[in-house]
């Protein structure tokens, strides 16, 4: 057994220049947390019985060095999506543009007219900034902007529609993932769920017979992530409207994603958007921030101005109010749709306005620079709780490996890590996500990787 009398004292080692240098990258006390860790875990092992040479100095402080390394570094990473999901919630949702980041950056820096009224130099509202541009591109009477989706209808709920009914038809009781299921944040709310009609069949009849009771709310929610098809039936978002108001009831419209844009033109099915909700006379529509609007993570609820004000005024609209960051960054991206530039500025628009062509272009750019893989024919999907079903007509880079989960493993261990996927036997990289500025850290990853035995 080695004798731990020959281990350096903490004080040795605090007084090598690597300790020195160790100290100069992380701090002093870091540094001797993770030199105690190191001698801990050598006594540890030996006192176990393991008959191991002690290490010198120069291996111990090198380990603590790896140590600091891992304490210091972040568990939250940028990484490359190549795996043809634009809005891949497990990856972030939306990135963002330059804008966006700009506008988010600037409000970070520092101080800001957040809830100060620069005309009057008095308390201001930090709901007015992006309220005055949605209420300009949409012709809402009113807007409020929440932490996300889910806290919109949570709140939108419990302000609206405590401890009284809410009419939901059953194919619309949807989990979107990640725990939001619509039935227990309606419940969560208080509100008390009166389901109508089946899984696959709602007449108007199912709404009217509930609407002859007491009633504070009808909801909608869109079923983002799954399609029914076969026998089914369900009336037009007007005509359940129409006969809400007729009753005096409220209607919620919960649109998930929430297009501005008609995603029909870029050959995608038919993704509702927030203006056909408004046309269709809801008295208020919530959807994300970072789905297909292209935004910070937000939620966003539009409609009547004197039901808007008493979300606002709801205690819970204070537990999940947006950040200044957030009111930035959703406040430029809106912008673009405004400067009806959202389709060139917006990544997310602008991957899916990208031609299977010039995807085919990156890929077989991707393939000489490699000098492998072939350019085969795929689909890209949009993802994110939008356009369930629907796909993208792309290219990918196929290559051909001995084994491709080692090799998607391989690339994930990259720097940036590369998300990339599998099918038949085959490694594929859908050059439609991989943001431009990332392509060069890419082929250095694929290199990397490809230099090995697969
Ligand atoms: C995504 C989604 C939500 C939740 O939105 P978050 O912004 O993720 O909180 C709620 N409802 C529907 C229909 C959705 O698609």
């Amino acid at each position: 057994m080695p004798n731990l009398r020959s281990l350096p004292s903490v004080e040795q080692l605090l007084q090598t220049q690597l300790a020195a240098e160790l100290i100069a990258a992380f701090g002093r006390p870091l540094t001797l947390g993770a030199i105690r860790s190191v001698l801990d875990e050598v006594r540890a092992s030996v006192s176990k019985g393991a008959d191991l040479t002690l290490p010198d100095r120069e291996s111990l402080l090198e380990h603590a060095s790896a140590c600091l390394d891992n304490w210091t570094t972040s568990t939250l990473l940028p990484v490359i999506n190549a795996s043809g999901v634009i809005l891949h919630t497990n990856l972030g949702r939306a990135p963002l543009s330059t804008a966006t980041l700009q506008a988010m950056q600037s409000i970070a820096r520092g101080y800001s007219n957040l809830e100060f009224d620069l005309g009057t130099g008095k308390r201001g509202s930090r709901l007015n900034h992006a309220e005055a541009i949605l209420k300009r591109l949409t012709g809402a009477e009113a807007a409020v902007v929440v932490n996300n989706n889910a806290a919109a209808v949570l709140l939108a709920l419990s302000a609206l529609a405590n401890r009284r009914r809410v009419i939901i038809a059953r194919s619309q009781l949807i989990e979107i993932g990640g725990g939001f299921r619509v039935p227990d944040v309606m419940k969560q709310s208080g509100a008390k769920l009166v389901e109508v009609g089946t899984t696959n069949r709602i007449h108007l009849t199912d709404y009217e017979q509930a609407l002859a009771e007491p009633i504070a709310m009808v909801m909608h929610a869109h079923r983002s992530n799954f399609k029914i098809i076969g026998f089914t039936e369900e009336p037009g978002l007007k005509e359940i409207v129409h006969l809400s108001h007729l009753a005096g009831v409220t209607f919620l419209d919960d649109l998930g994603s929430g297009a501005l844009l008609e995603t029909e033109r870029f050959g995608l099915g038919h993704e509702p958007t927030v203006q056909e909700s408004l046309a269709a006379d809801v008295d208020l529509v919530c959807f994300s921030g970072d789905k297909l609007l292209g935004g910070p993570q937000a939620g966003i609820i539009l409609g009547r101005a004197n039901l808007i004000a008493k979300i606002k005024k709801h205690p819970l609209a204070r537990a999940v109010r947006a950040d200044k960051v957030c009111l930035a960054g959703i406040t430029a991206t809106l912008l673009h749709y405004l400067k009806d530039e959202a389709e060139r500025e917006i990544p997310v628009w602008r991957m899916i306005a990208t031609t299977p062509e010039q995807v085919k272009a990156r890929a077989a750019g991707w393939a000489a620079e490699l000098g492998q893989g072939q350019v085969v024919i795929g689909e890209s999907t949009v993802g994110g709780g939008s356009l369930p079903g629907e796909s993208l007509p792309t290219f990918l880079l196929s290559l051909a490996v001995k084994s491709p989960d080692k090799f998607l493993e391989n690339l994930r261990q990259q720097q940036p890590p590369i998300i990339a996927r599998t099918e038949n036997e085959r490694v594929l990289l859908d050059p439609r996500t991989v943001l431009p500025e990332q392509e060069g850290a890419l082929l250095v990853g694929l290199k990397n990787v490809l230099g090995r035995k697969n």
